[in-house]
Formats: structure tokens, C-alpha cells, sequence
């Protein structure tokens, strides 16, 4: 049977089942918007003359992210939007997610940066796999990317760097960082009040929303996306927490929100127990560090 909106009499195209509604296109749509505009500005303060660039890999959540800036900001005078895709070198994966972003950035007319891990850290997630390394591909992988992207949005001068990171995520890096008791990572987690020198703040508008949310207004809007899995997924622990948090999710509606709002009444708690670190320029990249060497550099002589 067809179910009806509970705000209007049109057919439903979803169930709400953290709140209990059926909503019909444009009144999920509203819902929607009206959360991410919301927490935009609460993550923000104010974005008065300021160069935004979003992360995009082609994935829906980097597709909406963009779309949702672009839609908030782009009449604005004062705020500049690019976007920014890294070319890890995933061979039949990321090649098809980059056309994808190439598309979506043409049709909204961003300027769009791709870098690549061959070009900024001196090989690729392909070459990098069929070494024996001590950790696995996305340990490296996320560690360079962090810096590819950090390197360049300080080039391209932007204030704020978008993400793509839905509630799904947050509440999986959330659970996982209390799980292996590194209680400094989490106060780390963004987005952050303190802005440190040499690293460009991060917002994710898509923090409060779950991941299916974002694919529902993805097809709404008729945003093409690439919906492939990475072939070195299978090896990530966050598939674990990622089954976790969606059982928890299925017995007890509302966990992600709720992992997210708790940690959201700790966070000034365990900032001031664990203060942001100050940081060095690391030697040999020159990119911040809390440690002697930064992380890419001691990451980079495992694989080079
Ligand atoms: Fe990189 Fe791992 Fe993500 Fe693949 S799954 S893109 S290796 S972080």
C-alpha cells in the first residue's frame, strides 16, 4: 500500500524511521536542506569573503556536498566554490568516480582541481598494494590523501574545506576511537573551533545526515554519482564498526544521532583534557606536525 506524507497528502517517497514520518519528494527535500543549512552555520560562524573547496571523489556524499554548498552559496558575491578531487590511483575505481566529478563540476561551473598521489607523494594505492607493508592500504591512504588535500587547499588559499562525511560516518569514527581507547583522536575529530596554523579548517554539512538520506536526495536531484566499492574496502576495520552501527541502528532507531549528540556534549570536556597539540613544521614536507616527522613523510618511506 501506498503510504501517504505526513505533512501533506502526496505519496511517500520514504519512511523516517528515527522520527516516525513518511515524506513525500518535496518535503523530504525540505527536510533535508533545512538541517544541513542549519548545521552549516553552527560549523561555520561566518563564511563573509570566503574561498570554499569541497572534497569530491565522485561518491554521492562528496556529490551532495558539493551540490548543497553550491546551492547555499553560489549566488553570494563574497564566496568563491572549487572543487578538489584526489586521483589516489585505484585502477577501474577511481579513473570512473573522477569522470563523474569532472560532469558534475562542469554542469555547476566549479573550477575543479584534481591532484594525484603519483605527482604529491611519489606513487599510487595500487602500487602501494602490491608491497608487503605493515599496515593496510587505507592507513596510508587516508594519510595521504589528508595531506594531498590540505596541500592543496592551502595553495588555492581557501578558508574552509568541505567533506563529504554523512552521520554514518561520524558515528562509526566516533564508536571506533573509544573501542581502541584513543581518546586524543577522538577530541580531534572535526569539525574544530581552534583553527591551527597550516590547517584548513574542515566543515562536513552532511554530519547529521545518514548515508541513505544522501543517496535518496542524490536521485531526487538527479545528481549522477559513482556508487563503485574500492577494492581495497574489504581490508578496512571500519567495515566492522560500519555492521556495527547499523545493527544498533536496526534495534534501537535514532543510535547514530545519538553517538553524535553525546560526543557532541564531551567534546569541550575532553578539548580542554587534550588540548590541540602545538604544532612544528615537519622537516622535510613542511606541512604541520605534532610530532618530530608528520605522518606522510614517515608513511612515505615505507613505500617508496
Ligand atoms: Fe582509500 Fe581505503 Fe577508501 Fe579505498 S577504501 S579509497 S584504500 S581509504
Amino acid at each position: 500500500m501506498v503510504k501517504i506524507c505526513t505533512k501533506c497528502k502526496k505519496p511517500a517517497v520514504t519512511y523516517i524511521r528515527y522520527n516516525g514520518t513518511h515524506l513525500c519528494k518535496d518535503h523530504f527535500i525540505q527536510y533535508f536542506e533545512k538541517r544541513v543549512k542549519k548545521d552549516i552555520k553552527k560549523q561555520g560562524k561566518t563564511y563573509t569573503k570566503s574561498k570554499i573547496g569541497v572534497a569530491v571523489s565522485g561518491g554521492k556524499d562528496s556529490l551532495v556536498a558539493l551540490y548543497i554548498i553550491h546551492k547555499i552559496f553560489s549566488k553570494r558575491k563574497d564566496i568563491d566554490i572549487c572543487a578538489i578531487t584526489v586521483d589516489e590511483g585505484i585502477r577501474d575505481y577511481r579513473d570512473k568516480s573522477i569522470d563523474i566529478a569532472k560532469k558534475n563540476t562542469e554542469i555547476l561551473a566549479v573550477p575543479h582541481y584534481i591532484v594525484s598521489f603519483e605527482d604529491m607523494i611519489g606513487t599510487d594505492m595500487d602500487k602501494i598494494s602490491k608491497k608487503q607493508n605493515e599496515l593496510g592500504e587505507c592507513s596510508y591512504c587516508g594519510v595521504f590523501r589528508r595531506f594531498c588535500l590540505n596541500k592543496t587547499a592551502k595553495k588555492l588559499e581557501l578558508d574552509k574545506l568541505v567533506t563529504g562525511h554523512n552521520l554514518d560516518d561520524m558515528a562509526q569514527s566516533i564508536l571506533m576511537n573509544f573501542v581502541k581507547g584513543d581518546i586524543e583522536k577522538l577530541a580531534r575529530l572535526g569539525p574544530h573551533k581552534k583553527v591551527q596554523p597550516g590547517l584548513i579548517p574542515r566543515i562536513f554539512p552532511l554530519r547529521i545526515i545518514p548515508e541513505k538520506e544522501n543517496a535518496l536526495y542524490a536521485v531526487l536531484k538527479n545528481i549522477s554519482f559513482h556508487d563503485g566499492v574500492c577494492p581495497y574496502s574489504i581490508n578496512a576495520q571500519r567495515g566492522d564498526f560500519r555492521d556495527i552501527v547499523d545493527d544498533l541502528e536496526y534495534k534501537y532507531p535514532g543510535s547514530r544521532h545519538s553517538i553524535l549528540s553525546s560526543y557532541e556534549k564531551i567534546k569541550d570536556l575532553l578539548s580542554e583534557k587534550y588540548p590541540p597539540a602545538e604544532l612544528e613544521n615537519c622537516p622535510i614536507c613542511g606541512e604541520p606536525t605534532s610530532q618530530k616527522f608528520c605522518k606522510t613523510c614517515i608513511l612515505k618511506k615505507q613505500v617508496l
